[in-house]
């Protein structure tokens, strides 16, 4: 039985004082919760305070992206171990805003996997298909080659506390979501895709979440698919009252 895992992706938005505020009103509306992980990704500048003030709570704070390397002369980069080193314990990598807008591939995809298994951050690696790839039907084709790629050359023990997100391009901040039935198909898909790359037994404890307009009038229907473990939620998360209803699903 694969435990609930939802995260919000705070994107480019947010000051540190809003950060923390929102911070603080997850910290007492997710108190009760236990039966569901939770992490949120705010900016690389509101890391530190937000992870402060959710220190010993049941929410664990997340980066947006790291760097493949540790160090280095590498301007305007930040590495794993600094990302770590704030207090965080999760990292999104390959979301496709990266991939469309900063040249992301699937081989910085990988070496920013690698990055961060070396620093003991928990991976959310993010897939998933635009528009014109399902309407041509190589929807499935198109995440197989996207997880290979990111995966590729590492162990099923280096990948113990994988995540992966599958977030179809059409129906990220659009208000547009996949039907449960459409990411249902594509949550088999990429688990199978997981057997086949890290073996059976990882692939059925490794979390899949769906991403693309999540809200809570819609998280319980995607929920109930079995092969979705949880959420990916971009807009829905920046304000505490609309994540805390997506959480309590
Ligand atoms: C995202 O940013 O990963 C996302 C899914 O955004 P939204 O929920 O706004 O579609």
């Amino acid at each position: 039985m694969r435990k609930p895992f939802m995260a919000g992706n705070w994107k480019l938005h947010k000051t540190i004082g809003e950060s923390v505020q929102v911070a603080k009103l997850l910290r007492i509306k997710l108190a009760d919760v236990s039966d569901v992980d939770v992490a949120i990704c705010p900016t690389f500048t509101s890391l530190a305070s937000t992870c402060e003030i959710l220190r010993e709570t049941n929410v664990t704070v997340g980066a947006q992206n790291c760097h493949w390397e540790p160090q280095g002369a590498f301007t305007g980069e930040i590495s794993a171990e600094l990302v770590a080193d704030t207090g965080c314990r999760v990292v999104l990598i390959g979301h496709s805003e990266r991939r469309q807008f900063f040249g992301e591939t699937d081989e910085t995809v990988n070496r920013r996997l690698g990055a961060a298994l070396r620093a003991g951050l928990h991976p959310i690696v993010c897939v998933g298909e635009s528009l014109d790839q399902r309407e041509s039907g190589v929807t499935e084709s198109v995440v197989e080659k996207q997880v290979r790629g990111a995966l590729d050359g590492y162990s099923s023990d280096q990948l113990t506390h994988l995540t992966l997100a599958y977030e179809p391009v059409w129906a990220i901040g659009t208000g547009r979501t996949a039907t449960p039935e459409q990411a249902q198909a594509v949550h088999a898909h990429l688990r199978s895709i997981l057997a086949s790359a890290v073996g059976i037994d990882l692939a059925n404890r490794i979390r899949i979440q769906y991403g693309g307009s999540v809200k809570a009038t819609n998280v319980a229907e995607l929920m109930a698919c079995p092969d979705i473990d949880g959420a990916l939620v971009g807009g829905a998360s920046l304000e505490a009252d609309s994540f805390s209803q997506i959480v309590h699903f």
